[in-house]
């Protein structure tokens, strides 16, 4: 990585914009506590849109109100249909993609601004001291879920893009403000901009405490199926060479095990600066028929988080690889598993894991800017996956996250934001796209 500039001071109309955004606080509050009362929570195919209409139309109507030039519409399935990530009969009917686009005057950088406006679900509800789907301000913070995943985000970058429209800031480059839904779920949203918009570098606002983060860690999902033999849990123990009964519950114990030791493996090569190790975690098992005989067989599910290549790339075939072969050598040594290998296979729904160089011009300016508004401009990485990994990999458009809140409280009973949080982050994205998309004249 690349070292990042030297501090910066702000200019004197930067310093203008970022006061602006100080003074516009109270609106910061405002728009977010409206956003957490759009009932957008995730969804499963089949079920009917919630308010995702409503929470577009009212972001569309204010940046169209200062000059943008909106589409609220729902994609065509079949421009993402082909992506492992979209399942059968998969539909964006009710839940409208928004983009907003304030046209440069030419020659410059486009910046596209993307959030995720869909939430996960707040039951069980008794822990929450507040009500969950009604924005609650106080204690210097907003509460509700969706607070810092990613409404609060989501809040900043559109109040920050209005800021520079109000004050009739001229860019050269297009800046692109671009709300989704299906983050939590599939990462449909995010798919269809990867493949729709054309940027020079996007802004994720996701929870990363103001961190610029730019990389993420990408999943893997295999299941292994164990084979035993059946036979009354009564009979006495016989080898199995000799017809004896083989408990399927036993060697998938056995194979965890193995699969733990791997994970252990694992967490000792701190391959990356911003990520946390690659891990394995079980996380579900199944096993047995009837209360009497023994277990036949045994389904394990693991859920792997990986890294990304040095260079960037995708290394998914040689963890497949790595996590195939440690399985199948401890197999080897077990005289039952031997001759009766598990066997493995990788279900859908594994995201790939996403990088940007540390010297792209999205993260330097964007780190720039965060240091000359008084912060750290530090760089950092996001082991969760999100929409920007989509934006990197299907699109090729450098993508970091950049946002208010913390990653932990995401998807936390009492979810939070900071308020001046959301005000820096507002200020940041705002002076970052002055400076990426150019002043014109
Ligand atoms: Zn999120």
């Amino acid at each position: 990585v690349t070292a990042l500039a030297d501090p910066q001071s702000l200019t004197a109309l930067e310093r203008q914009v970022a006061a602006r955004v100080a003074a516009r606080r109270q609106e910061l509050v405002a728009l977010l506590c409206e956003l957490i009362g759009y009932d957008t929570r995730t969804h499963v195919v089949g079920d009917p849109p919630r308010q995702e209409v409503e929470l577009q139309t009212s972001l569309a109507r204010r940046l169209e109100r200062v000059g943008a030039d909106v589409s609220v519409a729902e994609p065509d399935v079949g421009l993402i249909a082909d992506h492992p990530l979209v399942p059968d009969h998969f539909s964006f009917a009710g839940r409208p993609q928004l983009v907003a686009r304030f046209a440069g005057a030419g020659g410059g950088r486009t910046l596209l601004l993307n959030g995720h406006v869909d939430v996960v679900d707040a039951d069980p509800q008794e822990g929450w001291l507040s009500h969950p789907f009604i924005g609650d301000a106080r204690d210097g913070a907003v509460w509700g879920r969706g607070a810092c995943d990613m409404k609060g985000g989501v809040a900043s970058m559109v109040v920050a893009a209005e800021t520079l429209a109000e004050m009739r800031i001229r860019l050269r480059g297009d800046l692109v403000v671009n709300t989704v839904t299906d983050e939590e779920s599939t990462g449909a949203g995010g798919l269809v901009s990867a493949r729709t918009l054309r940027a020079d570098g996007a802004i994720v606002p996701e929870p990363t405490s103001l961190g610029i983060a730019i990389a993420c860690r990408g999943s893997l999902l295999p299941t292994l199926t164990v084979q035993g033999r059946t036979g009354h849990a009564g009979s006495p123990p016989r080898h199995h060479d000799d017809g004896g009964n083989v408990n399927a519950i036993d060697k998938a114990i056995y194979l965890i095990d193995a699969v733990r030791r791997l994970r252990d493996d694992w967490s000792l090569h701190r391959a990356h600066p911003y990520l946390a190790p690659a891990d394995c975690v079980t996380t579900s098992i199944r096993g047995g028929d009837w209360i009497v005989s023994y277990p036949g067989s045994c389904v394990v599910n693991f859920h792997i988080e990986y890294l990304p290549a040095s260079d960037g790339s995708d290394p998914a075939a040689h963890v497949c690889a790595e996590f195939e072969d440690w399985v199948m050598r401890a197999a080897s040594a077990d005289p039952w598993l031997r001759t009766h290998p598990p066997r493995v296979q990788w279900l859908v729904g594994g995201v790939p894991p996403a990088a940007v160089a540390g010297d792209a011009a999205i993260v330097q300016l964007l780190a720039g800017a965060d240091r000359a508004l008084g912060r750290r401009g530090e760089l950092s990485g996001f082991d969760n996956w999100h929409d920007g990994a989509s934006l990197i990999v299907e699109g090729g458009i450098p993508s970091v996250c950049y946002g208010p809140g913390r990653l932990a409280v995401a998807h936390t009973v009492d979810e939070q934001v900071p308020v001046d949080d959301l005000v820096n982050c507002c200020q940041g994205i705002a002076v970052a796209a002055m400076r990426f998309c150019e002043l014109d004249g």
